[in-house]
């Protein structure tokens, strides 16, 4: 194998809730390459499995869920900085074959079985297998170490998901330089191509619709100037709740024609939804899909269809929603439709049509752009950014690309008020700083909590952090207490400070003293764990390697034997010898022998490769 240079490339990785896509930047033909997988795709499934003897990533994990569902996870992506409690991730509970149970303050954890022991993952420790398995592959095309990565989350995605994202990256071994949001990534994919086309400014309407989340953004292009004027989605929303409303209807099916109810069985529901989605793709260029599922349950076959229109129904209220998200992007950014010049689509979803009709008519018939590839524009842009922010990458467009933040920002104030210091779609980074008066005499600490939302009452909003500044001289009712400084910095992650203008007391906070955020401890766990799947993982392969290559040498040795010439000139006692050797390899190859070393069959190979090369050595 070609040793690995030591230069380190940098990437752009779109970790999506059902497939994951990486790109670099070619700087010798001055484009963006989109790295295929082992398996020769452009996007791998964002799965793991835990087997008996393995961990599989990716499309090795997806191809056997339905053998070992319990066992196979995926939508890490969706559990990722919630909570365990959250009704979304209660709903998506009940649909999921694999375990999910609460663990320290509240933080979801994944039950699976790995080598016949129970492990608990966080959905950190899930999306960090993800990614590693992204660097290797990226690392085996480049053929070179790849540390630094600009890693995509929807523009949706609020604070605590955001930091999720960093420290899964950490866990992977990344330097993640940043999180970029996907419909902005999407958008250099598409501006990147036609920026020279015209002159002035453009607006670009993205619409992605992916697996498990849905965002919209609203951005002008002018130049070399990316500007993001408003943003809005649902990070709960995609694909797989299409899926899920199939899965449900031939639940109900299955069980009024066969009166069985296979909604508690993991492997019947896993077969199924895979079937589902199957037709749920066809539905999107023809009107019928079938579905067959042989002995789905109990050994009764499954075989029925759909039609686009059936479809369509159980999925109008979804896909509603998406319009109304379209409809409040351009309502915050104050721009009316007809301004709007191009509608890209981005996502596997978007290719359902009646999405597409849905989108188009709001438009008032407007051509939707379908020139960008939409399982790999986000990757795209995100190795375009990557190509930016490194400074070994010379010849990339030099673009300047502003985000904004996509939620409200701010503090509790007295009777439970949002005062919002960051109002939501501010370009970012931002700085704001707010003066605060004492709300009792003589009071001597503000107790600051941070919250993100736009409810007016704050407790309805998502609490981030809290913090006290103590220690301020007393001064009565109506008088200053503190500057609270909020800084959302390039990822999109806040920190917030406070001071006092006498005392000058200061106390800050990076919101990471979070409880739903991993402690800097955990991460360190976390990292040492994954150095151990990783090692585990190798000797695995190093094992089977070793099995094939003994298995192989077997079936060689065996021939050889068989050729008459060969046979005559070998004593009684050699054949003997040579059969004994053979009948030990065997055993050593046999499936059932799991806890033979990798150095005993190694050993064996070269006892068996130097008995070859005698008898070669005899024949010749
Ligand atoms: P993404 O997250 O962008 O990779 O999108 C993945 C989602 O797109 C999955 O839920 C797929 O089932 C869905 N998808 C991919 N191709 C199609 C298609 N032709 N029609 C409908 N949905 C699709």
């Amino acid at each position: 194998m070609k040793k690995k240079q030591e230069i380190n490339c940098v990437v752009g990785i779109d970790l999506g809730t059902t497939y994951s896509c990486v790109a670099v930047w070619q700087e010798q033909h001055c484009r963006v390459e989109i790295i295929h997988n082992d398996q020769g795709n452009r996007t791998t499934p964002s799965f793991v499995a835990f087997t008996q003897n393995q961990r599989l990533i990716g499309d090795a994990a997806k191809n056997q869920a339905a053998a070992n569902p319990q066992n196979t996870v995926f939508d890490a992506k969706r559990l990722i900085g919630r909570k365990f409690s959250d009704p979304i991730i209660q709903d998506d509970i009940l649909l999921w074959p694999f375990k999910v149970i609460a663990g320290d303050n509240d933080k979801p954890m994944i039950m699976v079985k790995y080598k016949d022991q129970e492990k608990q993952l966080y959905a950190e420790e899930v999306s960090s297998m993800i990614l590693t398995k992204m660097r290797e592959i990226a690392e085996t095309y480049l053929k070179s170490n790849v540390k630094n990565a600009v890693v995509t989350v929807p523009a949706y995605f609020n604070d605590a998901q955001r930091k999720s994202t960093i420290d899964a990256g950490v866990i992977a071994g990344l330097n993640v330089m940043r999180v970029m949001n996907e419909p902005t990534a999407a958008a250099v994919a598409y501006g990147l191509d036609k920026r020279t086309d015209y002159d002035g400014e453009r607006n670009i309407f993205v619409f992605d619709l992916g697996g498990g989340t849905f965002d919209v953004s609203l951005l002008s292009i002018k130049g070399n100037v990316f500007k993001v004027k408003a943003t809005a989605g649902n990070t709960h929303l995609g694909g797989e709740d299409f899926d899920n409303r199939m899965v449900k209807y031939f639940v109900q099916e299955f069980k009024k024609k066969n009166k069985v109810d296979i909604s508690g069985n993991a492997k019947s529901l896993r077969r199924l939804r895979s079937a589902c989605e199957r037709a749920k793709r066809s539905l999107s260029f023809l009107v019928v899909a079938t579905i067959e599922v042989d002995s789905l349950f109990q050994g009764i076959d499954f075989s029925s269809s759909i039609n686009r229109a059936k479809f369509e129904e159980m999925n109008m209220d979804l896909f509603n929603e998406c319009m109304k998200t379209v409809e409040s992007c351009l309502t915050d950014a104050k721009m009316d439709k007809g301004r709007v010049d191009d509608v890209v689509l981005v996502g596997g979803s978007s290719r359902i049509p009646k999405v597409q009709q849905l989108l188009q008519d709001f438009f008032k018939g407007k051509e939707l752009c379908m020139s960008i590839n939409p399982d790999e524009a986000v990757a795209y842009g995100a190795a375009v950014q990557a190509a930016l922010l490194s400074e070994d990458v010379k010849n990339v467009p030099k673009l300047v690309l502003q985000d904004v933040t996509p939620l409200s920002l701010g503090r509790l104030i007295h009777g439970d008020i949002m005062n919002v210091v960051i109002p939501k779609n501010t370009c970012i980074p931002v700085n704001r700083t707010r003066s605060y008066i004492r709300v009792q005499d003589n009071q001597t600490s503000d107790l600051i909590e941070v919250y993100e939302g736009e409810r007016t009452r704050a407790s309805d909003n998502n609490l981030l952090g809290s913090f006290t500044l103590s220690g301020i001289p007393p001064a009565p009712r109506g008088s200053h207490i503190s500057n609270v400084c909020f800084a959302i910095n390039e990822n999109g992650i806040l920190t917030v400070s406070a001071n006092n203008n006498v005392s000058g007391v200061l106390n800050a906070i990076t919101i990471t003293s979070h409880r739903d955020r991993l402690s800097s401890e955990e991460i360190k766990k976390l990292i040492q764990e994954a150095e151990k799947y990783h090692i585990e993982d190798k000797k695995f392969l190093r094992k089977a390697e070793a099995v094939n290559a003994l298995d192989d040498y077997i079936y060689k040795m065996t021939n050889t034997l068989k050729k008459k010439d060969i046979n005559l000139k070998l004593s009684s006692q050699e054949i003997q010898q040579i059969e004994d050797a053979i009948a030990v390899a065997k055993n050593l190859v046999d499936e059932n022998n799991k806890l033979v070393e990798i150095e005993v069959l190694e050993d064996h190979l070269e006892g068996l490769e130097s008995r070859m090369n005698h008898i070669i050595a005899k024949t010749i």
